[in-house]
């Protein structure tokens, strides 16, 4: 079965398309977190970031920078953030490739934040080793 968003796409389902061209397309989300929060897909379906050819992964950059500066100019935020979310324990409902356009004005609520941690230096340690290898395994 398709994904909502290939159905967008295809036009069988409708949406509030701001922007389109040949690899993505940007439309308003229908539970916005904020005045103008968009989301920017891929038009081919894949579901998440790791998924990405570099072209893809360029186009939909490309057109997040240019749906953020079409939000700045028309609504004038305070800042804007950018968010993706990637697997079910990552908050991700729509297993097709977007990335999320949300306006943010000083004071509001619009995005919860993330809880900061600690790290010791030996836990550092570990997780430098266990990752810089995985750039040498490839
Ligand atoms: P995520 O949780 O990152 O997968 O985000 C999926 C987003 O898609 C949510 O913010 C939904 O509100 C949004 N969404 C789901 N269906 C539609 C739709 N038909 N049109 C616009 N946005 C949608």
């Amino acid at each position: 079965m398709a994904s909502i968003f290939t159905r967008i796409v295809s036009g069988e389902i409708p949406a509030a398309k701001i922007y389109e061209d040949e690899l993505t397309l940007a439309f308003l989300d229908i539970n916005p977190a904020s005045r103008g929060h968009t989301l920017v897909i891929c038009k081919p379906e894949l579901p998440s970031l790791l998924d990405l050819p570099p072209e893809l992964l360029y186009a939909v950059s490309s057109t997040t920078q240019r749906v953020a500066q079409a939000l700045t100019r028309a609504l004038q935020p305070d800042g804007i953030n950018i968010i993706q979310n990637n697997g079910a324990a990552a908050g991700q409902t729509v297993f097709h490739y977007h990335v999320h356009v949300i306006p943010r004005w000083n004071g509001d609520q619009a995005v919860g934040a993330w809880h900061p941690g600690r790290i010791s230096a030996e836990e550092q340690r570990v997780l430098v080793t266990l990752l810089r290898a995985q750039f040498n395994a490839s």
